[in-house]
């Protein structure tokens, strides 16, 4: 099987895959990915500051709660020993309980003080991120539009091989444009090698059993490699 037209339009795909390499490679879209990358960093970090920030709200909000029972107890102690007059064992009672409170209700107001206060810096943490954020999407959409002038500039180029493509269809078989295309999804490009030294896959390197190469002997056009999957044809001698 003549195999000359579907090697063209293979080449036609490889003027493709360099245009598409150049862009990819690019200056223009190294800095939008890297602006796109800072961008969802700090929307990460912003995110993981308002859960702990949370956090820090409920625990401050139970702190206080548990602040006032304390206070109520306090109260309702102080009141207790007004009425229990020379009893000294009662009022020790009393006294080592009032204290103990009191640690308690200092403790409260120490892990109170705490969490309002690394929320303070979480505020101020976050409200950096959100403008690193901001001035990130500005740069990304910035260089996202340089990416497109750049994709622009090629577009000329990728419509004239595209239209050579076209034409050249016409003169390949159908099925063998099949067998092509298919390759070409799931093989990195280029999907049709050459035979190399009359028996290795041209692109891995693998030596073809004797079945395959038979098979390429006895004029078909292409067979498979089993180790990289792709087309390797025998080239004319
Ligand atoms: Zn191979």
């Amino acid at each position: 099987m003549d195999v000359t037209k579907i090697l063209e339009y293979q080449a036609l795909d490889g003027e493709k895959v360099k245009i598409n390499r150049e862009l990819k490679n690019s200056k223009e879209a190294a800095q939008y990915m890297h602006a796109n990358e800072a961008m969802k960093q700090a929307i990460e970090n912003v995110a993981k500051k308002s859960t702990r920030a949370a956090q820090l709200f409920a625990k401050a909000e139970l702190l206080m709660k548990q602040y006032e029972d304390a206070c109520r107890e306090f109260d309702d102690l102080s009141g207790e020993i007004d009425g229990i007059g020379d009893d000294l064992k009662r009022a020790e009672f009393y006294e080592k309980t009032l204290t103990k409170l009191d640690n308690i209700m200092e403790q409260i107001e120490r892990e109170t003080q705490e969490a309002l206060s690394e929320l303070t810096r979480i505020e101020k943490e976050g409200g950096a991120e959100i403008d690193t954020a901001n001035k990130n999407a500005s740069w990304a959409k910035k260089y996202m539009e340089d990416v497109n002038k750049l994709k622009q500039r090629y577009a000329g180029e990728l419509d004239a091989i595209n239209a050579k493509q076209k034409a050249l269809e016409e003169s390949i078989d159908p099925a063998l444009l099949n067998v092509y295309r298919n390759a070409r999804k799931q093989v990195k490009y280029p999907p049709i090698v050459k035979l190399r030294d009359g028996k290795l896959c041209g692109a891995c390197g693998i030596e073809l059993s004797g079945a395959e190469l038979g098979k390429l002997k006895d004029g078909e056009a292409f067979v498979n490699c089993p180790t990289c999957g792709r087309l390797v044809y025998k080239p004319e001698e």
